[in-house]
């Protein structure tokens, strides 16, 4: 098959199109390059198989493809608030671009939404079936109501033109490639404990999340993708830990010296978030694989590699 990625130069994108050359798939990556790097998608660009296009996703573009897993938008905090109303546009405009390209092409359309849309929520865990907690003037909202919008676009489209789509909500998922800058947690602590700078959790580090390694996630989406399943879906690891807990796994993982720092607590940071995956597990037969400590080992490593070789 022929299978676009949007946003496939970032994190959870490059893993995935890894996946899928390793399938056998010709795969086109499309990114503009905000928060993914060329470096995550170096060994294909000699691959007659793998093409890169350079593309803003808020201009429409005309492509023929079997299959689109939509995944461009920031997804750290830090980049997704830099400008805010880029990341609506990217959300709405950019998802509407690409559902009007699967209607034209009659492409299965695959959704990377978030738990995110569940706010802070007040049910726990997050079944899909909840409606969320989400404050719609916030600095989050950028991104929660822009992943809601783009929700409500995916579902409009399968009814309205008959779309055939398929929508993840994906709860906290870390592993190699994240970027030094990223932003979020298990980077941030990562890079400061390999840096011998103080791990550094906002409030008093009590709020909880539950964190997926990025291989566990990836297998989920091809299977829900070609399952006959249409979501939403949560896709997430049910492990739960308060940030506290997680500064103090990595402090001990890396360096027990190193300094935890309290921070103030960013507005709307929403206290607690489990993913129930029911669905996913009775549709799919899918359930996370990698125990925490395991995934943090890999993507520990990865940022020693990183880090301690741009030091020599
Ligand atoms: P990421 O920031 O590493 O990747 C996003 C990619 O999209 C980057 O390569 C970026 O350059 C590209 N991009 C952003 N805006 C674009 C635009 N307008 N046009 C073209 N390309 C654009 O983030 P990630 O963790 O890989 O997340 C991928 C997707 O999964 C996002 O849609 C995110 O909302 C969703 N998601 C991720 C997580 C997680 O824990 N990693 C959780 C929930 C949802
Ligand atoms: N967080 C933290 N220190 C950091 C980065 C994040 O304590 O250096 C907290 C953040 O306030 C939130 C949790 O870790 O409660 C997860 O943050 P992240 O940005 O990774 O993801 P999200 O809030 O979108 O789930």
């Amino acid at each position: 098959m022929r299978i676009l990625v949007t946003g496939g130069a970032g994190f959870l994108g490059s893993h995935l199109i890894d996946r899928l050359m390793a399938q056998g798939h010709e795969v086109v990556c499309l990114d503009n390059f905000y928060t993914g790097t060329k470096r995550n998608i170096l060994k294909w660009l000699d691959n007659p198989y793998f093409e890169l296009i350079r593309h803003d996703i808020t201009e429409p573009i005309r492509l023929e493809v079997d299959q689109i897993y939509h995944l461009a938008c920031p997804a750290s905090p830090i980049h997704y608030q830099y400008n805010p109303v880029k990341t609506i546009k990217t959300n709405v405009i950019g998802t509407m671009n690409m559902l009007g390209l699967a209607k034209r092409v009659k492409a299965r359309f695959f959704l990377a939404s978030t738990s995110e849309v569940y706010g802070d929520p007040d049910v726990h865990p997050q079944t899909e079936e909840y409606r969320g907690n989400v404050n719609c003037i916030g600095i989050r909202s950028c991104y929660d109501e822009g992943k809601r919008v783009a929700e409500t676009l995916s579902f409009d489209y399968h009814r309205q033109n008959g779309v055939d789509i398929r929508v993840v909500r994906i709860f906290n998922t870390y592993g190699p490639r994240m970027l030094e800058n990223d932003g979020r947690v298990v980077s941030n602590f990562i890079a400061q404990a390999l840096r011998n700078e103080p791990l550094t959790v906002y409030g008093d580090g009590s709020q909880t999340r539950s964190f997926c390694y990025v291989s566990d996630l990836v297998e989920g989406f091809i299977r829900l993708m070609n399952s006959d399943e249409i979501g939403p879906m949560n896709l997430g690891n049910p492990g739960e830990y308060t940030i506290l807990e997680l500064a103090q796994k990595i402090q001990n993982m890396i360096n027990p010296g190193a300094e935890i720092i309290f921070k103030p607590l960013p507005q709307d940071d929403p206290k607690q978030r489990q993913p129930d995956i029911t669905r996913a597990k009775t549709w799919l037969g899918w359930e996370p694989t990698v125990p925490l400590d395991r995934g943090l080992e890999l993507t520990i490593q990865d940022f020693r590699d990183r880090i301690e070789g741009n030091q020599k």
